[in-house]
């Protein structure tokens, strides 16, 4: 008998008979003789209409009072959840944030979990009930009601799960599993039965939306065993574990990530002086543009150039601040680009395997595609290449790494 918590998203109880289905699954689980905590976020759309409601009457709500109304989104779906639960002769019952008291400061609206208090569940789960635990909210000190940023539904799955000493952690979802790369750009991508933490901390920030960043973070943080599966369904998902078994068949990169979300910026002609990069660099911080990766050629005639990668929304912010950099450093000139993507090969078997970076290369190479930048760590190489490039790299790169789903599979 495990302990296990599931949770599902918005569109998984998207409608009343979404959450009926969802019931009959969670119902099949018990059946087996698990023990079941539920995590629910509200339905889909609920929370964007909320705020939008909100900001009829203020751009800017305040946010002690759009975290009480809010919250209420998933208020709905843990009633709706237990009540189909019962129906079908499953006890259930729900639980707000604060009535487990998910403890969290009081950052309004990007609130952080602080404790659990696991007895109540505890309790519950003894008496044989299933219990749904509203996502995204909880309650600081003062009994003021937080919610844990966009997205926030995942963490709670995970918090909940490490406080329960869960045997595993469900994120029910609208794929099946994580892939090597995005199956919209490689019909030939496959859903991959295993990831590392690392991997997916990798692949999540370069745009593989699956899971909040923080609840893979957290999960690795607390060892808390992470599944993604599809809601509807069946089928094995993929399990994000710590391990990093080595096995012959386990390839060396797990996948190919990438993010247009980008764009370039190059100060020519700058003196080879000590400070230059932060001479740079600190008024783009100062202006609150966060840089991805940075270059800094190797100087001559005294002068060297500088090039970094910014997101694309902070793009014109940039520019501007670099070319006031310009003119007060007396550089030669500041260009920028917006036309570039970036390309990751992500894979823990890096670490024991030499070459793995010039194969990227090569497979780029072949393909006449021009590399702008790179940068590496110890489970990843990134490329910045041209945009229009982007499919065509992505889908070398796949087969190049042995990752193509085998004929007659992932079309
Ligand atoms: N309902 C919240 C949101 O839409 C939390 C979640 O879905 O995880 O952001
Ligand atoms: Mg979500």
């Amino acid at each position: 008998m495990a302990l296990i918590v599931q949770k599902f998203g918005g569109t998984s109880v998207g409608s009343v008979e979404r959450i009926e289905q969802v019931a009959a699954k969670v119902k099949k689980f018990r059946d087996n003789g698990d023990d079941i905590v539920v995590v629910v976020s509200a339905m889909s759309g609920e929370t964007n209409r909320l705020i939008d409601l909100a900001k009829q009457i203020n751009d800017q709500p305040v946010a002690r009072e759009l975290d009480v109304m809010v919250s209420t989104g998933e208020q709905v779906t843990i009633a709706l959840l237990a009540m189909a639960l019962i129906k079908i002769g499953v006890p259930a019952v729900s639980y707000t944030g604060s009535q487990v008291r998910i403890l969290t400061d009081s950052a309004h609206t990007k609130a952080r979990i602080l404790q659990i208090d696991s007895q109540q569940i505890h309790k519950e789960l003894k008496a044989g009930r299933v219990v749904v635990v509203a996502g995204f909210q909880g309650v600081d000190e003062a009994g003021n009601i937080t919610t844990l940023g966009r997205g926030g539904s995942d963490t709670t799955g995970v918090a909940l799960a490490a406080a329960l000493k869960a045997d595993e952690c469900q994120i029910y979802t609208d794929v099946d599993g994580v892939y090597t790369t995005d199956p919209r750009v490689v019909a030939k991508a496959q859903r991959l039965d295993k990831i590392t933490f690392e991997e997916m901390l990798e692949m999540a920030s370069l745009g593989s939306k699956v899971l909040q960043i923080r609840a893979v973070e957290f999960a690795g943080k607390y060892s808390v065993p992470l599944r993604v599966l599809h809601s509807f369904q069946e089928g094995p998902g993929t399990l994000i574990t710590l391990d990093e078994e080595e096995s012959m068949e386990q390839p060396i990169i797990s996948g190919i990530a990438f993010n247009r979300d980008e764009a370039k910026l190059t100060i020519r002609g700058v003196p080879d002086t000590p400070g230059v990069a932060f001479k740079i660099l600190g008024p783009i911080s100062s202006a609150n543009v966060e840089v991805d990766m940075i270059v800094q050629n190797v100087a001559h005639d005294n002068t060297t150039d500088f090039t970094f990668t910014v997101h694309r929304n902070d793009y014109h912010n940039a520019l501007q601040v670099l070319e006031g950099i310009a003119r007060d450093m007396g550089a030669r000139e500041v260009i920028g680009d917006v036309d570039i993507a970036k390309v990751s090969i992500v894979g823990v078997g890096m670490r024991s395997h030499a070459g793995v970076a010039s194969r990227m290369f090569e497979a780029l190479a072949k393909e006449n595609i021009n590399i702008q930048m790179i940068s590496t760590s110890e489970i990843k190489v990134s490329v910045v290449i041209e945009e229009k490039y982007l499919e065509l790299a992505v889908r070398a790169l796949h087969t190049a790494f042995e990752l193509d789903a085998p004929a007659g599979k992932g079309e």
